[in-house]
């Protein structure tokens, strides 16, 4: 057993990777049982969205050496927003200053990615999904991991964090992520107190649907505050949610790896905000 968690932590990209595709494996079948989708029909659209993973892989383990970097040589030469904040040698401070400051870059990402044109193009590849399932959380354009990893570093030499807050975070991340995308709603009560600080599916949810403003709503990572405190906060039922992006609404090109691949070099015109 010993031997066993050293092994685990001392290889914490592995245990990640394990982490990340146990729960999706899991939430998959649970998603399989309770959908009236065929299986096969299912099986198909999540391996479109499974190929993202492979493309993925090389570039977030290449990229992440260079967070590691960052991180070591912040911690050195004692660098970064963490330093300002006042008692952070206390570990719970620490970790949760670094946790929500993080989360709100973040959202900052997620904003640019929507709202600045040359990366948009990258980022509607996830928001093309006509189907939004658990397999939604890996459909990813490979430029979009390397932009995503990039941003990171910015974001690890501004705020400073350890590794050790990295990877926390990087756990929180995946789970919210994962549980963000998946088909189970929570009931609306619950939504409703969940969702006041943390993103919950019907809150993701919401994000994915096809048009604006919709689209341009709910853009936080693990916490809902930012859409609240910056006014992007939005809410839709689950019977108006149609997920896609309504430029990209074909099922032939979005069905296909190689077809979602293309789509961020091809032309295309947004559709202007639907007022209702
Ligand atoms: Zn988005
Ligand atoms: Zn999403």
């Amino acid at each position: 057993m010993a031997e066993l968690r050293s092994f685990f932590s001392h290889h914490e990209d592995l245990t990640q990777v394990i982490l990340y595709a146990g729960i999706i494996t899991s939430l998959w079948f649970a998603e399989v049982i309770a959908s009236s989708e065929g299986t096969l029909t299912k099986w198909k659209h999540s391996t479109v969205n499974a190929s993202f993973i492979f493309t993925a892989l090389p570039i977030q383990l290449l990229l992440t050496t260079f967070v590691i970097l960052i991180s070591k040589w912040t911690i050195a030469h004692h660098w970064g927003l963490i330093n300002f904040i006042p008692y952070h040698n206390n570990p719970w401070v620490y970790y949760t200053s670094l946790f929500v400051l993080l989360d709100l870059c973040e959202y900052i990402y997620h904003v640019t990615m929507h709202k600045v044109e040359a990366l948009w193009r990258f980022h509607l590849v996830h928001h093309s999904d006509l189907n939004v399932d658990v397999s939604t959380t890996t459909r990813e354009h490979p430029l979009e991991t390397g932009i995503r990893t990039c941003f990171l570093m910015l974001w690890v030499f501004i705020c400073g964090p350890a590794i050790g807050v990295l990877i926390l975070r990087q756990t929180f991340q995946s789970f919210s992520n994962i549980v963000a995308h998946t088909q189970f709603r929570l009931p609306e009560k619950v939504n409703r107190i969940v969702g006041l600080v943390f993103i919950t599916p019907n809150l993701h949810h919401v994000h994915h649907h096809y048009q604006l403003p919709y689209t341009d709503c709910n853009y936080g990572d693990v916490l809902s505050i930012w859409d609240r405190l910056f006014g992007t906060f939005g809410k839709l039922s689950k019977e108006e949610t149609v997920f896609g992006i309504d430029t990209h609404m074909d099922e032939k090109l979005n069905g296909s790896f190689v077809g979602a691949v293309k789509m961020p070099f091809q032309k295309f015109e947004r559709k202007p905000q639907q007022l209702d």
